[in-house]
């Protein structure tokens, strides 16, 4: 897609530290890391986020995730890590081409985990309903 910042680096039109690529998907460090090591995948064909990923491409690219996270890892010498992905401005998708975070976590990072709210039983199993009307 002409306008996106990530088939640009793909293309080697924008320069990117480059991790790993295969024939689908391109993994190159985030330019403004959470941690040290935070790294991006992208596959090589634009979509815009998760809903539209090829189904044929997501076995790929769970092996492809694995063995960049893994690299990952060994070279922080981290204690976790996060996979993320932003679906939409709402979830703070800033690049509308598909990508996944992988965030080396370390147990003195102080950066803890997402807000959790307050939920009743009835809230759960009303919200529960909803969603299950659309599977
Ligand atoms: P998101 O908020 O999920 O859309 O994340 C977009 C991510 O892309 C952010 O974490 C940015 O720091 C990162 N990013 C944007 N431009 C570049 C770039 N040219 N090279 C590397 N990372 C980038
Ligand atoms: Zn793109």
């Amino acid at each position: 897609m002409v306008d996106c910042i990530f088939c640009k680096i793909i293309k080697g039109d924008i320069p990117s530290t480059k991790v790993y690529e295969d024939d689908e998907f391109y993994s190159f460090l985030d330019i403004s890391p959470v941690n040290k090591g935070h790294a991006l995948v992208i596959p090589k064909h634009h979509c815009r986020n998760l809903l539209d990923f090829p189904k044929a491409e997501e076995t790929d690219l769970m092996e492809f995730i694995k063995k960049v996270a893994k690299a990952v890892m060994k070279a922080t010498d981290a204690d976790g890590f996060n996979l993320g992905m932003n679906n939409e401005d709402a979830a703070g998708q800033v690049v509308f081409h598909a990508h996944f975070h992988i965030i080396p976590r370390f147990n003195d990072d102080n950066l803890g985990s997402w807000p959790s709210k307050k939920c009743s039983e009835e809230e759960l199993e009303k919200v529960r309903d909803e969603i299950v009307k659309y599977l």
